[in-house]
């Protein structure tokens, strides 16, 4: 049993409103990661926070880069 913090179909039609880019799932901490600025959402109460506001950058450089 997968556990998800929102419904992939709600997951599908979300997007960063920093960037418009994909969202991706961390559920350690719960976050919704955009896979484009990499700025991650935090998720309360199961309710995702879509704020830039409240977003924190990722700290880490994605080492998977299409080259
Ligand atoms: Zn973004």
């Amino acid at each position: 049993m997968t556990n998800h913090l929102v419904s992939p179909d709600l997951l599908e039609i979300m997007q960063c409103p920093a960037c418009a880019g994909e969202l991706r799932e961390r559920l350690e901490p719960p976050a919704l990661v955009c896979q484009t600025c990499g700025l991650q959402y935090p998720v309360r109460d199961g309710i995702p926070v879509m704020l830039v506001d409240e977003a924190t950058p990722s700290e880490e450089t994605p080492s998977e880069e299409t080259s």
